[in-house]
């Protein structure tokens, strides 16, 4: 029975390396959220971005989407991100948020309308060189079972430890991994250290600082954060944001007060837009939403002092 055990044992071991090995696999592709359903036009040509500090200007007409033709998401949406100027998009769960940002990469593509960066629509440029063009935060960060230095230098394969510690400085999680028992070389992901929601959003902001797109997408995580850690990525993305064309997928209303232009969609339509003092004045669904979140936020404040004093 010895003799078999060895044997069996080490089957074992390569299944399990092997179905790991899968298992990174997906999330590499999840990472890459690789979508087989677009494909280059064959006489697709690189985007071209413009020169300066300001540069990567979006335009949204008219777009209409829909997963499923049944049932339309995006219902003729027309709006503009000037280069270098931050959008937040708020509005109520299944609005359609998300589903922009995902056009936007191309993830997608649209039924009507267009949307162009520079001038450029996205189904006439390479995939490629518009999503080297595009840094997307997105809600859940995908880490790598590797490295935390492994995990931010993937935004930029060839940048030296001095770059990545800078990165991860302006994505404010530096403090952080320094405490950490390995610091850098602190294994993460399924089979290492587990990081909360908002510590791997800033890995994530941490990478896209090292890639430095002119482009920005923010995809907020949907989950709570505690007022800390929102305070710190807040303050992370508005070095990362500055100068770079943004575009903010807002489910929390405290982190679009600076934004240059707050759209509030409702049912695949925008229902309002204006700035945060503008909008709180036209006492509508903004106002409505900023009331009942500043009411929770100060429910749970409430209840934590409760519990803290207990
Ligand atoms: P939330 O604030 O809850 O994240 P959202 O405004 O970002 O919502 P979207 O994720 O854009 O909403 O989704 C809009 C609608 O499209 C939802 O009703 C959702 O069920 C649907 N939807 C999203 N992704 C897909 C998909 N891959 N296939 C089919 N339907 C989808």
């Amino acid at each position: 029975l010895m003799q078999l055990a060895v044997p069996l044992n080490f089957i074992g071991f390569v299944y399990r390396e092997i179905r790991q090995g899968l298992t990174d696999i997906e999330q590499m592709f999840d990472l890459l959220e690789v979508e087989a359903e677009v494909v280059d036009r064959p006489d697709a040509k690189d985007l071209v971005i413009g020169q300066g500090p300001e540069k990567g200007a979006i335009a949204f007409r008219d777009v209409q989407f829909s997963y499923d033709p049944a049932r339309p998401i995006l219902k003729g949406i027309s709006f503009d991100v000037p280069a270098g100027k931050t959008v937040a998009i708020v509005g109520p769960s299944g609005a359609g948020k998300s589903t922009i940002s995902r056009l936007l990469y191309r993830f997608y593509d649209i039924q009507g309308g267009s949307i162009t960066i520079d001038g450029q629509d996205v189904r006439n440029v390479t995939q490629k060189s518009l999503r080297s063009a595009i840094g997307m935060v997105p809600q859940d960060t995908v880490l790598f079972n590797d490295t935390v230095v492994y995990n931010i230098r993937y935004g930029r394969p060839g940048a030296s430890d001095t770059e990545v510690q800078a990165a991860a400085e302006i994505a404010q999680i530096d403090r952080f991994i320094k405490a950490l028992p390995d610091g850098y070389e602190t294994k993460v992901g399924e089979r290492g250290l587990k990081l909360s929601g908002g510590e791997k959003q800033r890995v994530a902001i941490a990478r896209t600082v090292l890639k430095s797109p002119p482009i920005l997408i923010l995809d907020e995580a949907t989950s709570a954060l505690d007022t800390t850690t929102e305070h710190e990525i807040q303050s992370a993305l508005d070095l990362v944001s500055k100068n770079r064309t943004t575009l903010v997928i807002a489910h929390r209303l405290s982190t679009v007060i600076n934004a240059d232009e707050i759209i509030v969609l409702r049912d695949g339509q925008i229902a309002e837009r204006g700035t945060h003092s503008g909008l709180l004045q036209q006492e509508g669904l903004y106002a409505s939403m900023w009331n009942r979140q500043r009411e929770a936020t100060e429910a749970e404040e409430q209840l934590k002092k409760v519990r803290e004093n207990d």
